[in-house]
């Protein structure tokens, strides 16, 4: 069979060298990397059997392999899971998919220190690439369920890779990484030593379900090892909560996540009663950079009794809550239940509102207790929580007692609703905000002149979600919101030096002139009054209370609306 020689895509290529030259300090998670795949692998082939009784998958006997050559200086991952076909391995390890990839690298070439470059690898994650930081040849051999032949793929990681069709490949994948040079100062750290394979699965992989077993090659005149399964394959949310570290669970993350570095907060929730189930979710250190596009990959990982039946379970969660990650597992639902279905199922909306609750909770103690934590939270996904004022009513008041502002108010700490009416002065009736592109811009409205002259503390709401939810809330504790720059504004507050009677004299004298502005502008303007708003500028464009804003408009232009 002919091989074929391809170039890696750019990106790709610029990313080897990285770990090629390995300036990552923790080189052992390559093997968390090659198991969480092949655990993925098997997880898929389960789930597609589930789907489809015809495809005649074995099931009889799914496992992760190590093999270790020390001679031949070799380390095999093998499963016998769902493969890839020719094309596949060409699209999936071929290339770098990830669209933030460009980004990364823009990144990585600025930084020019290596703690730099490793404090972005952890940060992107590398996947299976991460094995170049071990070895100088990588070679995979795979073989789809449902297809006769196999492919082999293989590179030195250099910048290209090769493909070839391969006629007896088994079904699933074997990753064999060829190790560079061992160092002779550090046998510990010898990658073909069983001791330390069974120490880094421990430490990575030990609540993979599958069982991960290790076959020792025999030295001479040995007889072939019996294979050991390396893993405890406990689920961890089926464990004590005693029993289980904080290094596991940020083990777990990884694994459901893609994510290379520790969430910020682990959250776990058992259920009994009629309906069981347990659920361990983790809030990430940081959003996605795609969290506000479309094909975002939301959901959770559902569980039936241990069993995975479905990767992204979207119906478990409100779309608002879409960056949590975790898995729930569920006592009583059938096995092969579909996704329409869980849309539907009383119980699942019940999993939702419930862990929706949790979730809630769980942030406004963080906000209690470490304050940190939360300014980290919300920094990172405030704007995504603030959808939930306008989708999910129940749970407004939650989201307004974990939300917080920028404000004019001294000092950078950002305000909560609650905080800001309690600082409200006598005799002033409404929340003010005023929603922009910037803090600064906002800052430098001429809407906000009069509020500066006058000590009047108002939010700045810089999210473009900002503009909705203030009218869907419409009022916190009785005050409503109202935006500085809608309709008129009365100050009432004390320190207000309009007197009565001033106002109406003040119009008269100025008629001619304003009627001769609406004139003047015509079409443009609906209406041009004398105003209190400004103690500097002249002259400001104002909107109606109920006019769509200019930020706004562009939001549903760019929604398509
Ligand atoms: P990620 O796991 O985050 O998607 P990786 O670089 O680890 O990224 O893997 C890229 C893709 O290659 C996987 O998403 C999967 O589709 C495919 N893949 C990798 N290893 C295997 C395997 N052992 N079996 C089947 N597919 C695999
Ligand atoms: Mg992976």
């Amino acid at each position: 069979m002919s091989t074929e020689t391809f170039e890696f895509q750019v990106e790709a290529r610029q990313l080897l060298q990285l770990m090629i030259h390995s300036v990552y300090s923790n080189k052992d998670v390559f093997l968390r990397e090659l198991v969480s795949n092949a655990s993925d692998a098997l997880d898929k082939l389960r789930l597609a059997a589930l789907r489809d009784d015809s495809l005649g998958a074995d099931l009889s006997d799914l496992h992760i392999q190590i093999d270790v050559d020390p001679e031949a200086r070799t380390l095999t991952v093998r499963d016998n899971g769902i493969g890839m076909s020719y094309d596949e391995v060409g699209t999936l390890i071929g290339t770098i998919a990830n669209s933030g990839t460009a980004a990364l690298l823009k990144e990585l070439e600025e930084a020019q220190d290596e703690a730099g470059a490793e404090g972005l690898i952890g940060r992107f994650g590398i996947g299976f690439y991460a094995g170049f930081m071990v070895a100088d040849e990588m070679t995979l051999v795979t073989r789809r369920l449902g297809e006769s032949g196999g492919t082999r793929w293989s590179s030195r990681g250099e910048g290209t890779y090769s493909l070839e069709k391969v006629e007896d490949a088994p079904q699933g994948t074997s990753v064999t990484l060829h190790l560079k040079p061992a160092d002779p100062e550090n046998q510990l750290h010898d990658y073909t030593s069983p001791w330390k394979i069974r120490e880094i699965v421990k430490r990575y992989s030990d609540f993979i379900t599958w069982p991960i077993r290790l076959v020792p090659q025999p030295g001479d005149g040995e007889e072939a090892a019996e294979p050991e399964t390396l893993n405890s394959r406990k689920a961890l949310w089926a464990r004590s909560r005693e029993e289980v570290s904080a290094d596991e669970y940020h083990e777990l993350y990884k694994h459901v996540s893609h994510d290379w570095r520790d969430p910020l907060e682990t959250i776990r929730l058992q259920a009994e009663g009629t309906f069981e189930y347990q659920a361990l979710l983790f809030l990430p250190a940081h959003a996605p950079h795609d969290l506000f596009t479309r094909d975002f990959r939301r959901g959770l990982q559902l569980y039936v009794r241990r069993v995975l039946i479905m990767d992204d379970c979207e119906a478990l969660l409100p779309p608002y809550l879409r960056f949590v990650k975790g898995v729930v597992d569920a006592q009583d639902l059938s096995l092969n239940v579909s996704r329409e279905i869980l849309q539907q199922d009383r119980h699942i909306r019940m999993i939702q509102r419930r862990l929706t609750k949790k979730v809630l909770s769980s942030v406004k103690e963080m906000k209690a207790n470490d304050a940190e934590k939360y300014a980290t939270f919300w920094r990172e996904f405030g704007a995504v929580l603030k959808e939930g004022l306008l989708g999910d009513p129940d749970n407004r008041d939650a989201i307004l007692a974990v939300a917080s502002f920028a404000s004019t108010r001294e000092g950078d700490e950002p305000t909560t609703l609650q905080q800001y009416v309690e600082r409200m002065k006598d005799g002033q009736e409404h929340i003010y905000y005023l929603t922009g592109e910037s803090r600064q811009s906002i800052e430098n409205s001429p809407h906000m002149e009069v509020f500066k002259a006058r000590g009047v503390e108002v939010l700045l709401l810089t999210d473009p979600v900002d503009e909705v939810w203030v009218d869907a809330v419409g009022e916190f504790e009785g005050k409503q919101l109202r935006s500085v720059a809608k309709g008129e504004i009365e100050l009432d507050v004390q320190g207000g030096d309009q007197q009565d009677g001033a106002r109406e004299e003040q119009d008269e004298s100025y008629a001619g002139l304003l009627e001769w502005m609406k004139e003047q502008l015509g079409e443009e303007v609906k209406d041009v009054r004398l105003s209190t708003r400004l103690t500097v500028s002249p002259a400001c464009v104002v909107s109606d209370a109920h006019d769509l804003t200019p930020a706004l408009e562009n939001m549903y232009r760019a929604m398509g609306q």
